[in-house]
């Protein structure tokens, strides 16, 4: 093996190291992002193909944050006033309580 053999695999072997590195700390960036923004971090998966890491970082960085119900930790989108899970009231708190399941409550007479 020659010295010019040995310079070469040496130059290609760090430049596959520093796009491997590059590649992962690109997913961990999406990762980060997903998880500040309350979404699943599982749309990383999507990385696993070069093209599908750039298209899933592009919509990460775009959508929208969640925000996440104090009553019953379910997502909602960050304009919604009540909780669609479990009707809880994000602008007046304990302004709505749903009726407790399995509790009879008789209809309102007038
Ligand atoms: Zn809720």
């Amino acid at each position: 093996m020659r010295d010019d053999d040995i310079i070469r695999l040496v130059v290609s072997l760090v430049i596959v190291v520093v796009v491997l590195a590059v590649y992962i700390g690109l997913i961990v960036l999406g990762v980060s992002i997903a998880k500040r923004k309350n979404r699943s971090p599982h749309w990383m998966w999507f990385s696993i193909h070069p093209l599908g890491l750039i298209i899933t970082l592009i919509v990460m960085a775009c959508l929208s944050p969640l925000k996440r119900c104090p009553q019953c930790a379910q997502k909602s989108p960050q304009h919604a006033r009540l909780c669609g899970f479990c009707g809880y009231n994000y602008e007046t708190p304990g302004a709505y309580a749903p009726p407790q399941p399995g509790i009879y409550v008789p209809p309102p007479r007038y």
